[in-house]
């Protein structure tokens, strides 16, 4: 046996273990032994964890692993996998690492060669996901947007023509403001969804357009409270001679200075890639213009 398949028998894993999101019954059987029988426990706030682990009457030691003292916990907790003891780390709620601490840890200890493992479960983003009845075949996370509102609009102008469904984890006092900045740069008709509360008893699920999601939203101060994660539906192209980009319409105008509009509209689709029909449309709409 060579000296490193001996370490590595010996070093212990570290699990990166999802708790629940509210509903303590979904926590997996798994977590509960992987918890149970680590050596340590990592948690983002050990006096809320500590109270999940007692729920289930698990005893095992806790050390905080947050982000202020993430880096140079990293490196006690490296120390005991190396020393062979086996961890678990946890976020307050659902899966670390998604807009929780737990990246730098993770980088440090697969650096190290040392064995990281995903313990699956809850995730407020996916919870959403599988019940808003958006487009989940791809999708964009994109955590929680910047609090003020200038940093915000210019996130969401930057991200405005995302055909993917977008999902944002909002903070329950901006979440006026954050559907205010959604349909000023999104506009009234794009369909959102709510979802507040997963697996809670105020659970709630509401789809509307932007305008209508706003309106409902102010009228009912109970649904500014709680935990919620917001979803927007993909940009669509717009059909005919809107969904050209300035740049197919440019090479358009400058062959149709040129040359007739059928020979024009052929080679500027041949440049551009795009149809060969939607130019010829715009180009014969462009002659109706003049
Ligand atoms: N790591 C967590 C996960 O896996 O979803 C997310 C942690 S992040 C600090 C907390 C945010 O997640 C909340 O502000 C909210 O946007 C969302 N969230 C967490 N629990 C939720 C719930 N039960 N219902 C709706 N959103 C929730």
């Amino acid at each position: 046996m060579t000296v490193s398949s001996v370490s590595a028998s010996v070093t212990g894993t570290l699990y990166v273990v999802a708790t629940p999101i509210g509903n303590l019954d979904d926590i997996s059987a798994r977590a509960l032994r992987i918890l149970r029988d680590a050596a340590l426990v990592a948690a983002e706030d050990t006096r809320h964890s500590v109270r999940l682990l007692q729920h289930f009457g698990i005893e095992t030691p806790l050390i905080a692993c947050h982000d202020h003292n993430e880096r140079e916990q990293g490196g006690r907790i490296l120390a005991r996998l190396q020393a062979g003891d086996d961890v678990a780390l946890v976020s307050d709620a659902g899966t670390p690492l998604i807009s929780d601490p737990g990246f730098h840890l993770v980088r440090q200890v697969r650096a190290a060669g040392v064995r990281v493992v995903p313990v699956p479960g809850a995730c407020a983003l996916v919870a959403a996901l599988s019940a808003a009845g958006l487009p989940s075949d791809r999708f964009i996370f994109e955590g929680f947007l910047p609090a003020k509102a200038t940093a915000r609009r210019a996130r969401l102008e930057h991200i405005k023509e995302e055909p993917r469904t977008l999902i944002f984890y909002e903070a329950p006092h901006r979440l006026l403001d954050c559907l205010g900045d959604l349909r000023a740069v999104f506009g009234d008709e794009r369909q959102a969804v709510l979802a507040r509360e997963l697996t809670k008893t105020f659970e709630t699920l509401k789809g509307a357009p932007l305008a209508e999601l706003i309106d409902w939203v102010a009228a009912d101060s109970n649904q500014q409270r709680g935990e919620c994660v917001l979803l927007v539906a993909g940009w669509q192209a717009p059909e005919g001679e809107e969904a050209l980009s300035a740049e197919a319409l440019r090479v358009l105008d400058l062959l149709l200075a040129e040359l007739p509009l059928k020979r024009a509209a052929a080679l500027a689709a041949e440049i551009t890639g795009v149809r060969k029909n939607l130019l010829y449309q715009a180009a014969l709409d462009r002659h109706a213009d003049t």
